[in-house]
């Protein structure tokens, strides 16, 4: 199992995650990335429970901002 966490409120709108992941993050209409089908958790952050963290890790490499993380 992986675990997928967005820290939304770092991130900038680059588009970079959707460009390596587009199965999984997606720019919302606020400038600022979806990840589709995770949960909001206390804060800002959103947790996507998956069964592998597949293209998540090339999300996570290309952020400039490290706000994905994979665990
Ligand atoms: S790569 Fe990082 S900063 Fe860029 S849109 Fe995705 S989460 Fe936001």
């Amino acid at each position: 199992m992986a675990k997928v966490i967005l820290e939304r409120d770092k991130c900038i709108g680059c588009g970079a995650c959707e460009a390596v992941c587009p199965k999984h993050w997606k720019l919302g209409e606020d400038g600022k990335t979806d990840l589709l089908g995770s949960k909001k958790e206390d804060n800002e952050n959103y947790v996507l429970e998956a069964e592998e963290a597949g293209c998540n890790n090339q999300a996570a490499e290309a952020c400039p901002v490290q706000c994905i993380r994979v665990e």
